[in-house]
Formats: C-alpha cells, sequence, structure tokens
C-alpha cells in the first residue's frame, strides 16, 4: 500500500545517504573509496552517482535505521537487513562498494553491490520488493533522461560502471540494463524516451553477443529503431574509455555502430569462418534467412546487394531465394 512505499522510499534514501557519507568520510569506507579512484572516478561522478560503501561489521546501517525509528520489519521488507538464527538484525551488505538503483523519478529503489575482495558473486543486488522490480528499471536514467531528450537517442550498456564511466566523459545518455538482455518493460520505457534510435552496446565477450542477439529481437518486436556498436574481444566500455580515452571511444565505437542487420550478419562471418571459401553457401543460404526477417525492403535490398557483391553470387539469384523465404515468413 501507499504507506508501505513511502516508508520504503525513505529508508532507502537515508541508507544511500549513509553509504555515501561512510564511503567519503568514515576509516570504515577508505578502501572503497581508494578502488573508486583507482578506477578513475572522480569525487564529482562519486557524489553524482551517490555511491557508497557498506562496512563490514554488518551493524552500522541497521543500527542507524533502528535509532530513526524504522521497525526491524520494514528494514528486512527494504532488502537493507536480514535476521541471523539468533533473532538479531543486522546489514544486508557487508563490505561492499554501493551502487545505489533509482526509479524513473531519481527515488533509491534499491543497491547493487561489489565486492573488493574477489568474493563470489561480484555483484549482489537487493531482492524484489514492493518498489523494487528488476525488469522495470534502466540504471542511470533519471541522470540520462537530459541527454536522451537532447540527443534523440540512448547507448544501452550492460553495467553500473560502463554508465558511470560514460557519464563521466560527457556521453550522457548512456544507461544499462543491468547484466542480463532487455526486458519488454525496460524495452517500453525506451520506446517512450528515445525519438531516434537505440544503441546497443554490451561487453565484448559471449555472453555480451548473446545478450545483444536477445536484445535485437526484443527491440526489433517493439520497433524501436536500433544501432549496434561492437567492443574489441574482452573489453567492455569502461575499460575501452579508460584506455583509450573518450574521443577514439566515441569515433571508433559509437560511431561505428552498424544496422542490427548488418550486425548479424558479421555475427554469421564468426559461425562460418570458411564463409569467403567452402562455407560461401552455408553462410549465404543463413545470411538469407537473416534478412528476411527484415521488415524494411529498402534495407533488405541494400544488403542483398552487399552480399551479391561480397560473396559475388548473382542478384537475380539471391534475390529469388529471399523472396521465396519472406513469402514463407508471411
Ligand atoms: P566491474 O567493471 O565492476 O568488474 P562489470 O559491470 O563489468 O563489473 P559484468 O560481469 O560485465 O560486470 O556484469 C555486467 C552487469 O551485470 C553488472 O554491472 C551488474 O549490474 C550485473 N551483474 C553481474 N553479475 C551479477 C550478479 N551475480 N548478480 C546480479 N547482477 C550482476
Ligand atoms: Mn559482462
Ligand atoms: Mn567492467
Ligand atoms: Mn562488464
Amino acid at each position: 500500500d501507499r504507506k508501505l512505499r513511502a516508508q520504503l522510499y525513505e529508508v532507502n534514501a537515508l541508507a544511500t545517504k549513509l553509504y555515501n557519507h561512510i564511503l567519503m568520510n568514515h576509516p570504515a569506507g577508505a578502501q572503497g573509496l581508494s578502488y573508486l579512484l583507482e578506477r578513475g572516478l572522480t569525487k564529482k561522478t562519486i557524489a553524482q552517482f551517490q555511491l557508497g560503501y557498506s562496512p563490514a561489521n554488518g551493524r552500522d546501517l541497521v543500527q542507524f535505521l533502528r535509532k530513526r525509528g524504522f521497525s526491524v520489519d520494514l528494514i528486512v521488507q527494504a532488502g537493507l537487513g536480514l535476521i541471523s538464527s539468533d533473532g538479531e538484525l543486522f546489514d544486508r551488505f557487508r563490505n561492499r562498494v554501493m551502487f545505489p538503483i533509482a526509479d524513473l523519478q531519481g527515488r533509491t529503489i534499491g543497491f547493487g553491490a561489489r565486492t573488493l575482495t574477489g568474493d563470489d558473486p561480484k555483484y549482489i543486488n537487493t531482492q524484489e520488493t514492493p518498489i523494487f522490480r528488476k525488469g522495470n528499471i534502466l540504471y542511470g536514467y533519471a541522470l540520462a533522461r537530459q541527454g536522451i531528450r537532447k540527443t534523440g537517442k540512448a547507448v544501452l550498456l550492460e553495467g553500473y560502471m560502463d554508465v558511470i564511466a560514460l557519464h563521466q566523459h560527457g556521453i550522457t545518455h548512456a544507461i544499462a540494463s543491468l547484466g542480463t538482455a532487455l526486458t519488454t518493460e525496460q524495452a517500453a520505457i525506451l520506446r517512450r524516451a528515445v525519438a531516434d534510435e537505440v544503441i546497443l552496446l554490451y561487453d565484448g565477450d559471449s555472453a555480451g553477443q548473446k545478450a545483444t542477439q536477445k536484445s535485437i529481437e526484443i527491440l526489433r518486436d517493439m520497433d524501436i529503431p536500433i544501432r549496434v556498436a561492437q567492443m574489441p574481444q574482452d573489453v567492455d566500455p569502461d575499460e575501452a574509455i579508460r584506455k583509450q580515452g573518450v574521443d577514439a571511444f566515441r569515433s571508433d565505437v559509437l560511431d561505428k555502430a552498424v544496422s542490427a542487420l548488418e550486425y548479424q550478419l558479421i555475427q554469421l562471418t564468426h559461425k562460418h569462418p570458411q564463409h569467403m571459401t567452402t562455407d560461401r553457401i552455408d553462410y549465404l543460404r543463413d545470411a538469407i534467412s537473416i534478412l528476411a526477417l527484415e521488415e524494411s525492403s529498402i534495407e533488405r535490398e541494400a544488403m542483398a546487394e552487399w552480399l551479391s557483391k561480397t560473396y559475388a553470387i548473382s542478384l537475380a539469384a539471391l534475390k529469388d531465394d529471399l523472396n521465396t523465404q519472406v513469402r514463407l515468413k508471411s
């Protein structure tokens, strides 16, 4: 109900403040602060994203919240506290860098928490609560809203640090779906917000490639225009921007984003490494089934011409097979 939700917002706001205060001012957060500074974040960025630290002792937050009058039950419901087997309330998050996750209006509704000690898992999140549903938030959205409106575009990334790094370097229309592929609720938010196109930019590993393919399908089903940018093997956007600087990142990555169709044809060459020689026919057969899924006949035609030139096959033959597939589909 409404009263419960209001209290959950309030307790999350207080937790955000305390974690941030500990990170910035307290010895218990010193390790977290030097970690973030070493990763290249400025204090201004840390303040903008309200990053924090959850101390190791495991009771600072719950004691602070109890003193402010919040009930044990509410603290547990908010995902900020747990009850031990001997009935004691203790902090859910311990010894981790805290990333507050905001709703579309910018209110904290939950947290992502990163270990510094190589613990597994690397990140843990607030569980689902009455105000925190992972499937319908986009990390960084409230801060990116202006940039998205101004450019008409959104850059969709995987992780917290990717969003933060891009914003710090002036690319302020960056948001993240937090790990896995997009949900239809997240896509619906993007459809309302983005006038021009969504640029997908996931990590340069197999998980990133899988998520890209999945997100392409979801965005296509919802008629959201997209382009796909690509990372070099085993690099993510945060690492790339730190290594090459923002100018090279813009020109080598963002400006080189290709259509979904082109991306899929490029991916297909990885499946058929001999696509120029012995696997040419198999490659073309798969390529045509991808082309057949493209709604725009202009795009289909353009890519058919490109395939015809690149693989030295007559356009007439390509179009013949393509038209058969398009007919089969409809
Ligand atoms: P870092 O740069 O801090 O090492 P990352 O963002 O590059 O982290 P990835 O492994 O690429 O980490 O994961 C991308 C995103 O997926 C994370 O930022 C986080 O939001 C989410 N994620 C990853 N692992 C988990 C997990 N075990 N539980 C929940 N979310 C996770
Ligand atoms: Mn990843
Ligand atoms: Mn990373
Ligand atoms: Mn990553």
